[in-house]
């Protein structure tokens, strides 16, 4: 599972990375979305659907 992180609709609210700070993390200029890892493995699958689900901007995606 990949995912996508569109950071122009990035409002860096940081729900991804309190939900999953292994898979996301914030810019520390911006604040936007910063990808640790674009594909997570499997056992990570619910957490990072979690994180998507939450973000409240919809910049995040999955493919
Ligand atoms: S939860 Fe969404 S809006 Fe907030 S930092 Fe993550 S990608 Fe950006």
């Amino acid at each position: 599972m990949k995912i996508n992180a569109d950071t122009d609709r990035c409002v860096g609210a940081g729900m991804c990375a309190l939900t999953v700070p292994e898979v996301f993390d914030q810019s520390e200029e911006e604040g936007t979305v910063v990808l640790l890892q674009a594909d997570p493995p499997a056992s990570m699958d619910a957490a990072v659907r979690r994180a998507v689900h939450l973000c409240p901007s919809g910049a995040l995606s999955l493919a």
